[in-house]
C-alpha cells in the first residue's frame, strides 16, 4: 500500500448532497437550508468553494437580469430571446422558470456586498446590454460562497466526486455519490437521500487553440471537466441537446469577451481589408437556415458563420475595431478594466504582444468547442419542470429532477435552458434546491440505502490508476513513456485529437459527417478500453484521470448526438457536411440519450419542443 496505505474511508450522511460548489451548487445549498431548516445540507467541491468554478476569477457583467421593478423586460422577453438565439430549440418551461425568479437572487447579491455599478442619471443597475449588467465583480464567488458556507452543515472541499451511488433496493433510485480527497487521499461515500449536480460545463473535450506550454490558455475554465454530464449519464439519466456544443467568437490568444466592447463600446468588427463583412454572407446563410437569419439580435452561431466563411475565403483576419471608441478616455478605461475584473490575461496577452487598442484594432479568433448548459448554449440532463407550466409530457415530479429519482440538478448540468450565466444559474440551483427538500421531506420513512458491495467496488477502481502507476513505473528507462500504463495527459491529448478530427473541432473547421462520427466511435471506444491502464503518479494525477473519465463519456454523448440529428441547426458551432441545412420539418425537436452502462448501448429518441410563450 505504500504511500496510500493509511488511507481512511470518511462516511457522511445527508439529507441533500450538492455536488460542486460553483454558482449553481451555491445557490443550491443556500435554499436548501431556507426550506429545510432541520435538514442536513452538505456541498463537496472538487476545489474550494471560495474561488471555484467558472467565475473564480471575477466577472464584469451579470449576463441575465430582467429589470422587472423597472419594466426593463419580462420573463416572457427572455424566453423569446434565448429560444431565438438557440434556432428555436428550448425548453421554454425551464427559461421562464429561471427568468420570473433571476432578479431576486440579483438583489440578494447586492445585499451580501456585490458593488452593482448605478446609472448615475436614473439611479438604475447600469446596462451593458438589454440582459447584461454591470459589476465591479473581482469578488463575486467569495461573496457567493459567504452566503452558502452559512447555510450548509458542512462543506467538503478538495473532494473529487467520481461516482454516483443508487439505492440498493429501489432500481432509479439516487443514493449518495462516492470521491476522494485530493490533497489526503482519504476515500469519502456519501450517503444521501437527494443529490443535485451542479459540477460545470466542460473544456478540454476538443483540441483547444493553445496547445503545449499554453495548454491551459482556454475560453470555458479548463478545471471545468464534464463531471456535470459524466456522473448522471453513468447512472441511466436521459440527456439532451448534446450536439449543441458553443464555439466563442473571442479576442485572440486571450479568450477576452467581446460583450462589453460590442454592447457597451459600440465597437464592431472588419475583415483583414478593413471591410465590412457580415453582410456579405446574408444570402449564403439563408440558403442554409431560412428566416432564422432576419431574426433579431442574430443568433450567435450565425454571426460565428459568417466570421468562418470570412475567414475560408482568405480575407482574415478578422478585427475588433476599437482604435475609434478608444479615442474616448472613459471608454478606454471600461475597456481595460472589462479584463482586470474578469480576464486579466487578455491584458497581459496584449501587452505583450504590443497591441494598444487605442492605435491598434486587435484580432479575434473563433474558439474550440466546449459543452455546457448555461451560455448560448443548453446542453445537459433533461429534467422535469416547473408544475405551472411545463407540459405534461415535461414532468414526472419534481422541478429540475432528472429522470433518475431523487437526483437534480443546475446551471451548467441541466439541457435545454441557455441564457441563464451565472445569476440564472444560481437562481435555477435554488429551484432544485427547493424541489429537492420537498422530494426529502416527501421521502419519510423509506430512504435510500447504499450497497457496500458497490462502494467498495468503486474504491478499488478509484485509486487502480496508482497501482497500475507504482507497478509500471518500473519499465520506464527514460522520460514519461511506460509499456504499462497511460499517463492521464496522454489520455486527454488523444481524446482531444479525436474530438477535433472526427466531431467537428477547430482542425476540420468545425466540419463532421456521419463517416467521421462513426470512425471517432470507434477510436473512443478504444480511448475506453485503455482507461483501465491508466497510471497515476500522485493524488493530483488520480484526479486528472477521473476528470478524463468524465470527459470520455461526455464526449461520446456528444457523439452520439451529433451522429443522430441529421441536420445542422446550428452553423457556427458545427456542421453536418452530410447533411448541411437546418431541417425544420424533421429536426424542431430535442435530441435525448440514455446510456446503459451494464450493456454499453445508447439509446437515441426525439422529445417534442413545446412553444408556451408566443
Ligand atoms: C470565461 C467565462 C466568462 C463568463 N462570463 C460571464 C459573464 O460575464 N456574466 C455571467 O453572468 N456569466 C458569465 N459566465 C458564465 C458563468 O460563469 C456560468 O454560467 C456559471 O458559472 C455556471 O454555473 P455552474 O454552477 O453550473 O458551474 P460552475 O460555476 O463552473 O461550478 C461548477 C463547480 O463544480 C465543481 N466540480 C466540478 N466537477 C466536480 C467534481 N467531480 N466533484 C466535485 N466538484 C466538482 C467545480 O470545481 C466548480 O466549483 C462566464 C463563464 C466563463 C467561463
Amino acid at each position: 500500500m505504500g504511500l496510500f496505505g493509511r488511507r481512511k474511508t470518511v462516511f457522511v450522511d445527508a439529507d441533500i448532497l450538492v455536488i460542486g460548489g460553483g454558482m449553481a451548487g451555491c445557490g443550491a445549498t443556500y435554499e436548501s437550508r431556507y426550506w429545510g431548516r432541520d435538514l442536513k445540507i452538505v456541498c463537496v467541491e472538487k476545489a474550494n468553494i471560495e474561488r471555484s468554478g467558472a467565475v473564480a476569477q471575477g466577472l464584469y457583467a451579470i449576463n441575465c437580469y430582467m429589470g422587472m421593478q423597472w419594466g426593463e423586460n419580462q420573463p416572457e422577453d427572455h424566453v423569446r430571446y434565448a429560444r431565438n438565439d438557440l434556432m428555436g430549440l428550448v425548453r421554454e418551461d425551464l427559461g421562464y422558470d429561471i427568468a420570473r425568479h433571476v432578479d431576486a437572487t440579483v438583489h440578494k447579491f447586492e445585499e451580501w456586498g456585490l458593488p452593482i455599478m448605478r446609472d448615475p442619471k436614473t439611479g438604475r443597475y447600469q446596462r451593458e446590454g438589454k440582459w447584461q449588467i454591470m459589476i465591479h465583480g473581482e469578488s463575486y464567488k467569495p461573496i457567493v460562497a459567504e452566503a452558502a458556507r452559512k447555510a450548509a452543515t458542512q462543506i467538503y472541499n478538495r473532494i473529487m466526486v467520481t461516482h454516483l451511488l443508487m439505492d440498493k433496493s429501489k432500481a432509479n433510485r439516487v443514493a449518495g455519490a462516492v470521491g476522494f480527497n485530493v490533497r489526503t487521499g482519504d476515500f469519502h461515500v456519501f450517503r444521501a437521500k437527494a443529490v443535485i449536480v451542479c459540477a460545470g460545463g466542460a473544456s478540454h473535450i476538443f483540441k483547444p487553440r493553445a496547445v503545449g506550454e499554453g495548454m491551459g490558455r482556454t475560453w470555458y475554465a479548463p478545471w471545468s471537466s464534464a463531471s456535470a454530464y459524466a456522473l448522471p449519464i453513468e447512472v441511466g439519466a436521459k440527456m439532451t441537446q448534446m450536439e449543441n456544443r458553443i464555439v466563442l467568437t473571442r479576442f485572440k490568444d486571450g479568450y477576452g469577451p467581446v460583450g462589453a466592447y460590442f454592447l457597451h463600446l459600440k465597437t464592431y468588427t472588419q475583415n483583414g481589408y478593413g471591410e465590412e463583412y457580415e453582410s456579405k454572407w446574408y444570402n449564403h446563410t439563408k440558403e442554409l437556415v431560412g428566416d432564422y437569419i432576419d431574426r433579431h439580435p442574430v443568433p450567435t452561431c450565425l454571426r460565428n458563420h459568417a466570421f468562418l466563411e470570412e475567414t475560408k475565403a482568405g480575407r482574415g483576419p478578422i478585427r475588433m475595431v476599437t482604435k475609434e471608441a478608444f479615442q474616448d478616455p472613459h471608454k478606454e478605461t471600461v475597456g481595460w478594466e472589462n479584463f482586470l475584473g474578469m480576464t486579466i490575461g487578455q491584458a497581459v496577452v496584449w501587452a505583450s504582444q504590443n497591441i494598444d487598442p487605442k492605435y491598434i484594432n486587435p484580432e479575434l479568433t473563433t474558439s474550440e468547442p466546449y459543452v455546457m448548459g448555461s451560455h448560448a448554449t443548453c446542453s445537459g440532463a433533461w429534467a422535469s419542470g416547473p408544475e405551472d407550466c411545463a407540459p405534461d409530457e415535461y414532468q414526472w415530479g419534481y422541478n429540475r429532477m432528472m429522470t433518475v429519482d431523487g437526483l437534480f440538478g443546475a446551471g451548467d448540468t441541466i439541457g435545454g435552458t441557455a441564457h441563464k450565466f451565472s445569476s440564472g444559474s444560481y437562481t435555477e440551483g435554488r429551484i432544485a434546491a427547493k424541489a429537492a427538500v420537498r422530494y426529502v421531506n416527501d421521502l419519510g420513512k423509506a430512504p435510500p440505502e447504499v450497497s457496500e458491495q458497490e462502494y467498495r467496488g468503486l474504491e478499488r477502481a478509484i485509486y487502480e490508476p496508482l497501482e497500475n502507476y507504482r507497478v509500471g513505473r518500473n519499465e520506464i528507462v527514460a522520460g514519461t513513456v511506460s509499456p504499462s500504463y497511460l499517463l492521464p495527459i496522454h489520455g486527454l491529448q488523444r481524446l482531444e485529437k479525436i474530438m477535433d478530427e472526427y466531431v467537428g473541432g477547430i482542425g476540420a473547421n468545425y466540419m463532421t459527417n456521419s463517416k467521421l462520427l462513426d470512425r471517432g466511435l470507434e477510436l473512443l471506444a478504444m480511448l475506453r478500453e485503455d482507461m483501465s491502464h491508466m497510471g497515476a503518479e500522485d493524488l493530483h494525477q488520480l484526479q486528472r484521470v477521473w476528470e478524463l473519465n468524465h470527459r470520455l463519456l461526455a464526449s461520446e454523448s456528444v457523439t452520439r448526438h451529433t451522429l443522430f440529428r441529421k441536420e445542422t441547426r446550428w452553423p457556427g458551432y458545427y456542421y453536418r457536411g452530410d447533411h448541411m441545412k437546418l431541417d425544420d420539418e424533421n429536426w424542431h425537436c430535442f435530441t435525448l440519450s440514455r446510456y446503459d452502462r451494464d450493456t454499453g448501448n445508447w439509446d437515441m429518441e426525439k422529445a417534442p419542443v413545446y412553444h408556451i410563450i408566443d
